[in-house]
């Protein structure tokens, strides 16, 4: 009895260090094999003027096309895969891909088309990103494309030597800053100061409450004062009725982004429903 009790006792320990310590490594393990499968995929999401609905670019957003599970939202493993510093070459691999994509649509792009990347902290700690943005811009004639980065704050990113001239290399090259979710990171305000920032995203989670919650409407309207007064430029995220849209647009917000204007889609589906016709000849009258 003693020896089963015994074995008993150190299965259930067996079981509890694979718990803890083979799960994370499993997902850090099928992660690396789907990089090499190359599932992470671009969905794009229009990004509209305010003032005339015009789609004037668009944010790149990943999914993840699981062999089984079907497709994949970026909550689910985006943390484990900066945890595991793995989201550097599954963004390098984005960038490629759409990029590669894109410039097949070249005619169709509009001139200035912004197009936004989601950008870990981790991908900062060197100066890699300059030269995957330059090849990125590369793919394009100079000018045709605007190419945005949208720092995500789960990660504190601070000041240092090498962030400082990543972004210096950055701004140098013509490529904009944005600040995602803004508001609700601890981080927001030291960026402002610290970086050279051109965009504000202001979060769904204040644009949502807009006409519903005063609060939330009040952080909304000084997220919009501090940015015009710091000359920056402001997107709406997760705008989702007219009513939302026109009290932004009275409020001189700029571009706006949500479901009201489009949920993201595969990359080839945007290029195809979202920009504009080629303009073709007028056919010769005999
Ligand atoms: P985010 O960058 O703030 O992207 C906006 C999220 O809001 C997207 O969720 C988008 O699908 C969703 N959304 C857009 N419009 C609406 C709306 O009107 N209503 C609602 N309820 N939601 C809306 P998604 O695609 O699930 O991405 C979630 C987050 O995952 C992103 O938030 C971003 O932080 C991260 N993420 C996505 N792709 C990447 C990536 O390539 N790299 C990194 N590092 N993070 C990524
Ligand atoms: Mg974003
Ligand atoms: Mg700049
Ligand atoms: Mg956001």
């Amino acid at each position: 009895l003693t020896i089963l009790m015994l074995l008993g006792f150190s299965l259930s320990i067996a079981l509890l260090v694979w718990w803890l310590l083979g799960r994370p490594r499993s997902m850090e393990g099928e992660l690396k094999r789907a990089l090499r499968a190359r599932e992470f995929v671009p969905y794009l999401q229009p990004l509209v003027s305010s003032i005339d609905g015009k789609v004037l670019g668009a944010e790149v957003l990943m999914r993840w096309q699981h062999p089984s599970s079907g497709l994949v939202r970026p909550d689910l493993f985006i943390p484990q895969a900066e945890e595991s510093g793995i989201i550097v070459p599954m963004t390098q691999l984005l960038m490629q891909t759409v990029a590669q994509q894109l410039s097949q649509w070249q005619q169709r792009l509009p001139t200035g088309f912004h197009i936004g990347f989601n950008i870990s902290a981790v991908h900062c700690r060197d100066l890699s990103l300059l030269a995957e943005c330059r090849a990125f811009l590369d793919h394009f004639p100079p000018g045709q494309l605007v190419l945005v980065l949208e720092l995500t704050e789960r990660e504190l990113l601070v000041a240092t030597p090498t962030t400082l001239a990543l972004f210096k290399g950055l701004d140098d090259m013509g490529v904009l800053l944005a600040i995602d979710d803004f508001g609700t990171g601890h981080s927001s305000l030291l960026y402002l100061q610290q970086f050279h920032v051109d965009y504000l995203k202001i979060d769904q989670s204040f644009i949502s409450k807009i006409g519903t919650e005063s609060l939330s409407e009040h952080i909304v309207d000084n997220v919009i004062d501090l940015g015009t007064r710091l000359g920056l430029a402001l997107v709406a995220e997760g705008v989702e009725t007219q009513a939302q849209a026109e009290y932004l647009r009275g409020k001189g917000v700029d571009y706006l982004q949500g479901y009201l204007f489009g949920h993201p889609v595969p990359l080839r589906q945007f290029c195809n429903e979202r920009l504009p016709q080629e303009v073709t000849a007028q056919p010769m009258r005999g």
